[in-house]
């Protein structure tokens, strides 16, 4: 009685589903309605006005429909419904362009509408793999230019009835990053080429000194600082570091400023660096946890990764590890290998007093340097 009593109070609150489109700065959809401190685990983010149907909701979420065994979470402050849609019996692809220009390669695929997608790396061999959600291929012609410098090869698989799998072959075993969009109903995807030169001098390197004004960070066990005035300390001998070694530097923040996650994507977006290292100082409520750690989103970035921890190494500090799948907002975007570090945890005694030593901030920059150096030579 229990039971059948529920079901209809579930049915009851969600009869009908609705249309709409993605809408906001940075759309993203979530797998499930799990969260943790730093939120639900993301499937990835949404170009805005790409269709959704909802089938359900809960609290600050919608449960978006796909394609036929396909669902997801969209925050309810992402979407937009719209009434006016007028939805099409079925939706194909068309023809592809495969293309270079003076800066990137693009995968251009022409579709009958803005339709969801999500997109995995993968390594050895390197390729990018997306899926477009509820459409069926009508794709017998994909145009390859010689223009391309980085893409090897592309194609796609119909996987399921609804959707469809395109696959980018990429010529480095590194991945440099990416970004999907829609120009009218044509999805583009944009791939980021292995820079000509891996030297320093030749690159634009970013940098995020976590945290800032009103937002604190966390404090030394003992001392109180305070993590953003620490990371700012660091970011800022990494700067000088690297400026030294010729490469253009550009610093998500200079002073003790209020920036959001969402400015500092948007900010990253729009400077393309390429690369990032994102700096923060860790903290636990076991005082004897310690050490330091290198965190990634995706697979193909995890090598840079891996690099800078090992080279963190070499100051004596206790291996935290090294953390994938990691869902820091700066870690999400695609659109270049990027890396965070906690230096080392500001709730530890050990650590603390290293963290408020100026040497030591010094002596963190040339183990960052000399790990991103470190990965860019094994790319060459
Ligand atoms: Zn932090």
């Amino acid at each position: 009685m229990l039971l059948l009593l529920s079901l209809f109070v579930s049915t009851a609150a969600f009869t009908q589903s609705f249309y709409g489109r993605t809408a906001g700065k940075l759309p993203y959809l979530n797998y499930g309605l799990g969260e943790d401190r730093l939120g639900g685990a993301k499937m990835g983010f949404l170009d805005s006005n790409v269709l959704v149907k909802v089938v359900d909701s809960s609290k600050g979420d919608y449960r978006v429909q796909l394609s036929k065994t396909h669902f997801a979470w969209l925050p309810k402050t992402a979407f937009k419904a719209d009434t006016a849609i007028k939805l099409q019996p079925f939706y194909l692809t068309s023809s592809w362009r495969v293309y270079g220009d003076s800066a990137y390669d693009y995968v251009n695929v022409s579709l009958t509408e803005k339709l969801p997608y999500a997109s995995v790396q993968e390594i050895d061999p390197a390729r990018l793999v997306v899926d477009v959600f509820g459409v069926k291929s009508n794709t017998n012609w994909i145009t390859q230019l010689s223009t391309v410098k980085e893409i090897k090869n592309a194609w796609y698989e119909q996987v399921e009835e609804d959707v469809f799998r395109i696959f980018i072959e990429l010529k480095h075993r590194q991945h440099w990053g990416y970004a999907i969009n829609y120009r009218n109903n044509t999805l583009q995807i944009r791939i980021k080429r292995q820079p000509q030169s891996l030297k320093l001098k030749k690159l634009k390197i970013a940098i995020d000194a976590g945290h800032g004004g009103t937002n604190l960070g966390a404090d030394g066990l003992t001392s109180k600082v305070l993590e953003k005035e620490y990371t700012l300390k660091i970011a800022k001998e990494v700067e000088a570091v690297l400026k030294k070694k010729g490469a253009t530097v550009y610093m998500t923040r200079l002073h003790d400023t209020d920036l959001s996650m969402v400015e500092r994507t948007m900010m990253l977006r729009e400077q393309q660096p390429d690369l990032l290292v994102s700096i923060h100082l860790n903290s636990s409520g076991t005082p004897t946890v310690k050490g330091t750690s290198t965190y990634y989103r995706y697979i193909g970035f995890r090598p840079l990764s891996q690099a800078i921890l090992k080279r963190m190494l070499e100051l004596g500090l206790n291996e935290y590890g090294n953390v994938g799948s990691f869902n820091f907002s700066l870690s999400g975007p695609t659109e270049y290998p990027n890396c965070l570090v906690e230096v080392a945890f500001l709730s530890n005694p050990e650590d603390e007093q290293k963290i408020l030593d100026p040497k030591f901030h010094k002596q963190v920059a040339k183990k960052i340097y000399k790990g991103i150096d470190d990965w860019l030579k094994s790319n060459r």
